[in-house]
C-alpha cells in the first residue's frame, strides 16, 4: 500500500492546478453570477487531456486511472466546483461510450467528445423518477426502417440544451415500473441510446434557476416522436440500466473529488482569514475553539480524500466491493466537504455570506453533490443492502 503520488501523478496534478488557477479561478465568481457556460475553457481543458481522462489510449483517450481523475477533479474544483463537475459528467459519459459502444459508435462519437468539440449529457432522471430510476417511462419504439421513435421527458439534465450528445436511458422493453431496490426487475427493459442535438423532435426546457452549479445549464430534455437511429444504441437492448449504474460508480468518485476540491479551497480561505482578522484584541487564529474547528476540518477532509482515493483504486482494479466503496466515499465526502464549507463560512463571520469572499459560492456549488449521482440516502440504501447481503 503506497500513499505517495508517482512523478507522473504529481505532474498532471500540477498541470490541473495551474490550469485551474489561470483559466477558472479568476472568472468563476463572475460565471456563477451571470450563469455563463465557459465552453472555451472546457475545450482548453480537453486540450490538456481532461475531456476523456480514463478512456483508453487505444480509443483516443488519455488512458489514466480513476485515481488520477480524482486528483485532477480535486484541483479543478478547488477553483470552480461547478465547471469541474460539468467536466466530470462529460468524462463519465465519454467512458460509457468508450466501454459500451461498438467500433462504429466509438469512431463516430469519441473523437469530438475527447477533443471537447462536442459536449455530452447523461440522461437518466425523469420528472416522476429520480432515486427510483428504474421506474423511468421514456419509451423507444423500434420502427421498420432501423430507427427508434422516442417519446418522454428527462429532468434535471446537466448540459441540457448546450450539450451536443445525449446518452439517454429509455425503455425499449417491458413497461413495468417500480422500485430498483426490489432487485432491478423493472430495469430489464431499459436501453441506452445516443441522441444528437438537432434531431427533429428533440427539444429542451428553459434552464432551471438554481442554488449553485450556475456555470452550467440544467434543463429538461424532451423527446416528441424523435427518430433516433438504432445504430446509436450502446450495447444490446435491455443493457441500459446496468450501463447507467456502472457509469455512476465512477461518476460518484468524480463528484466526491469535486467536493474535496471545494472544501480544500474553503479550508485554505479560512486559514488565511483567521490569521488576519482580529477580535477582542487577538487574532481569530489565537482562539483555541477556532483552532480546534480548523483541526477537525483538516482531519475530516483528509479522511474523505482517503476514502475517495481508496474507492477509485477499487474501481480501477475491478474489485468486487467497488460499488460499495464508491457509495461510501460519495456519501461521506460530499457530506463532510459541505460541512467544511459551512464551517469556513462561519469562520468568516458576516463576510462569509458576501459573494466577494467566494466561500458562499463553494458552499452553494457543493450542496447539490449530496443530491445527484444518487442522493446520499440512496448511497445508504446501497451500503446497507450490501452489508445485509454479506451478513
Ligand atoms: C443541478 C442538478 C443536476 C442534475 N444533473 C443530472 C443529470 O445530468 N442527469 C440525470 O439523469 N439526473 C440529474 N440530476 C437529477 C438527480 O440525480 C436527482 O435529482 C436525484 O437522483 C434525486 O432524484 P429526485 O430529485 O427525483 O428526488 P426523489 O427521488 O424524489 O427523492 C426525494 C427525497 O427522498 C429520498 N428518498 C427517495 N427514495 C428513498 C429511499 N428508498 N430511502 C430513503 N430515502 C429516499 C431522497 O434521498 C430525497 O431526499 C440532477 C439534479 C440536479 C439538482
Amino acid at each position: 500500500m503506497d500513499f505517495d503520488l508517482t512523478e507522473d501523478q504529481r505532474a498532471f496534478q500540477e498541470t490541473a492546478r495551474a490550469f485551474a488557477r489561470e483559466r477558472l479561478l479568476p472568472y468563476a465568481g463572475q460565471w456563477d453570477q451571470t450563469r455563463h457556460f465557459p465552453a472555451e475553457e472546457l475545450r482548453a481543458a480537453a486540450g490538456l487531456g481532461f475531456g476523456a481522462i480514463y478512456v483508453d489510449e487505444a480509443h483516443g483517450g488519455t488512458g489514466l486511472s480513476r485515481l488520477d481523475a480524482a486528483l485532477i477533479f480535486e484541483e479543478l474544483a478547488a477553483a470552480d466546483p461547478s465547471t469541474a463537475a460539468f467536466l466530470s459528467i462529460h468524462n463519465m459519459v465519454a467512458s460509457m461510450v468508450s466501454r459500451f459502444g461498438n467500433d462504429d459508435q466509438r469512431a463516430r462519437f469519441l473523437p469530438d467528445i475527447i477533443a471537447g468539440r462536442k459536449f455530452v449529457s447523461y440522461c437518466l432522471t425523469e420528472p416522476g423518477s429520480g432515486s427510483d430510476a428504474a421506474a423511468l417511462k421514456t419509451r423507444a419504439e423500434a420502427t421498420a426502417d432501423g430507427q427508434y421513435r422516442v417519446n418522454g421527458t428527462k429532468a434535471f439534465i446537466s448540459g441540457g440544451g448546450i450539450a451536443d450528445l445525449y446518452v439517454t436511458m429509455l425503455r425499449t422493453g417491458d413497461q413495468s415500473t417500480g422500485d430498483q431496490s426490489t432487485g432491478g426487475q423493472t430495469a430489464r427493459g431499459i436501453s441506452c441510446l445516443v441522441a444528437e442535438r438537432g434531431t427533429p423532435g428533440l427539444s429542451f426546457g428553459t434552464p432551471e434557476r438554481k442554488l449553485g452549479w450556475n456555470s452550467q445549464p440544467t434543463a429538461q430534455v424532451i423527446f416528441e416522436d424523435c427518430l433516433v437511429p438504432q445504430a446509436n444504441r450502446l450495447g444490446a437492448e435491455g443493457e441500459g440500466f446496468r450501463f447507467a449504474m456502472m457509469g455512476l460508480d465512477g461518476g460518484r468518485i468524480n463528484i466526491a473529488a469535486c467536493s474535496l476540491g471545494g472544501a480544500r479551497a474553503c479550508l485554505e480561505a479560512a486559514l488565511a482569514y483567521v490569521r488576519e482578522r482580529r477580535a477582542f484584541g487577538r487574532r481569530l487564529a489565537d482562539f483555541q475553539a477556532l483552532q480546534f474547528k480548523l483541526a477537525d476540518m483538516a482531519t475530516e477532509l483528509e479522511a474523505a480524500r482517503l476514502m475517495v482515493h481508496r474507492a477509485a483504486v477499487a474501481l480501477d482494479n475491478g474489485a468486487t466491493d467497488a460499488t460499495l466503496r464508491c457509495a461510501m466515499a460519495k456519501r461521506f465526502a460530499t457530506d463532510i466537504c459541505f460541512r467544511i464549507c459551512d464551517e469556513a463560512l462561519q469562520l468568516h463571520g458576516g463576510y462569509g455570506y458576501i459573494a466577494d469572499y467566494q466561500v458562499e459560492r463553494y458552499l452553494r456549488d457543493l450542496r447539490v453533490h449530496r443530491i445527484l449521482e444518487g442522493t446520499n440516502e440512496i448511497m445508504r440504501v446501497i451500503i446497507a443492502r450490501k452489508l445485509l447481503e454479506d451478513a
